[in-house]
C-alpha cells in the first residue's frame, strides 16, 4: 500500500463498521462521524475499542517508523535526548556534525562543553542537553563498558534519561517493547479515553494494560504520528480523521471535513517522516510537497 496523494492521510482500506459507531465517508476516505452517546464503557468495550484504533492506525500508518536517524543504540540514545523541546526533523539535521565528532561515549564524554554546547545549539536548551551527554556518556564509559545498557532499570540512572528515552531506546535498537509517552501520546489516549491519568507512568502502565506487549513499540509510533499529522493538541483535524467513529472527543476540533483537511499537517524530510538518513529497510515512500493534496 502506498501514501495516496489526494487522501486526508494516505490511501487506506475502508475503515470497519461497528456497532457502536456510526460511520460516514469523505470522498477521500477519511471516515468522519459522531460516535454515538455512550453509556460507560466496560472494561471490554474499552479494549475492543482500543484494539480496534490501533488496527485502522496500523492501516493509516503503515509506514510509522522511528523518526530520529541513528545508526546504532548510543546515536538513537543521543538523538532522543535532543529530541526534547524539538523536532525530530531538527534533531536529524544536527546529528550528523555531532556523531562525526563524538562518534562512541568516550569520545563525547571528554568532549569540551562549549564545542559539544555550539554542535547542538540548533535543538535548543543547549546547555542543559550538554550536560546530560557529557554525562551520560561518561557513566557509560565508566559503569557500562562504553555500550548503551538493554535494560530500563540501568537507563534510567544515566543523567538527563527517564522512561520515555529509555523506552525509545530499548524498543528501537534493542527490539524490547516499550509504550513511549510523550507529549502526542499522552494528548491523544486521554482523548480516546483510553486513561485519565496525567503522570506518564500511570498512563503508560494503562495504556500497557489494553495491549500485547508485542504491538507496545508500533502503537507508540503510530499514535505519535497521528499527533503530529491530525489530531494536534489546538485544533484536532476531527473532520479529517480516519479513526473518529471510533473516537469519544470527536468535535474536540474541526467537524467540516473541507476546513479540517488545511489543518493535517506532514513534518518531512522529503520522504513521509522526517528521517534525512532512512535505513535500507526503511518503510516510507516519497511523499506529497508540504501542504499539497
Ligand atoms: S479528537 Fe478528533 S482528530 Fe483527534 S482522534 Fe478524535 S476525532 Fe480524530
Amino acid at each position: 500500500m502506498t501514501p495516496a496523494r489526494n487522501s486526508a492521510v494516505g490511501e487506506r482500506p475502508a475503515a470497519k463498521k461497528t456497532k457502536a459507531v456510526k460511520t460516514k465517508k469523505t470522498p477521500e476516505g477519511a471516515a468522519v462521524g459522531a460516535a454515538e452517546p455512550r453509556a460507560a464503557e466496560s472494561r471490554t468495550a474499552l479494549v475492543r475499542r482500543a484494539r480496534r484504533i490501533n488496527r485502522e492506525l496500523a492501516e493509516v500508518y503503515h509506514y510509522a517508523h522511528p523518526e530520529l536517524d541513528f545508526e546504532n543504540p548510543f546515536q538513537l540514545l543521543v538523538a532522543t535526548v535532543l529530541s526534547a523541546q524539538t523536532t525530530d526533523l531538527r534533531v536529524n539535521q544536527t546529528t550528523p556534525a555531532l556523531f562525526a565528532a563524538y562518534p562512541t561515549p568516550e569520545d563525547m564524554a571528554a568532549a569540551d562543553p562549549e564545542t559539544l554546547e555550539q554542535l547542538i545549539r540548533p535543538t535548543g536548551f543547549f546547555r542543559a542537553k550538554t550536560k546530560s551527554l557529557i554525562g551520560l556518556s561518561a557513566a557509560l564509559r565508566d559503569r557500562f563498558g562504553g555500550e548503551v545498557p538493554g535494560r530500563l532499570q540501568d537507563l534510567v540512572t544515566l543523567p538527563g534519561v527517564g522512561r520515555k528515552t529509555a523506552n525509545v531506546v530499548l524498543g528501537n535498537a534493542f527490539g524490547v517493547p516499550g509504550i513511549t509517552v510523550d507529549t502526542h501520546f499522552g494528548r491523544l489516549v486521554r482523548r480516546w479515553k483510553w486513561t485519565d491519568a496525567q503522570d506518564a507512568e500511570k498512563v503508560e502502565a494503562d495504556v500497557c494494560a489494553l495491549f500485547p506487549k508485542s504491538e507496545w513499540t508500533m502503537l507508540s509510533h503510530r499514535v505519535i504520528f497521528h499527533g503530529r499529522r491530525v489530531c494536534h493538541a489546538r485544533r484536532p483535524a476531527c473532520g479529517a480523521c480516519p479513526i473518529a467513529p471510533l473516537c469519544p472527543s470527536f468535535g474536540e476540533g474541526e467537524t467540516d471535513p473541507e476546513k479540517a483537511k488545511k489543518l493535517l499537517k506532514y513534518e518531512m524530510g522529503g520522504r513521509p517522516g522526517q528521517r534525512l538518513k532512512p535505513p535500507p529497510d526503511y518503510p516510507g515512500e516519497p511523499a506529497p510537497p508540504l501542504g499539497a493534496e
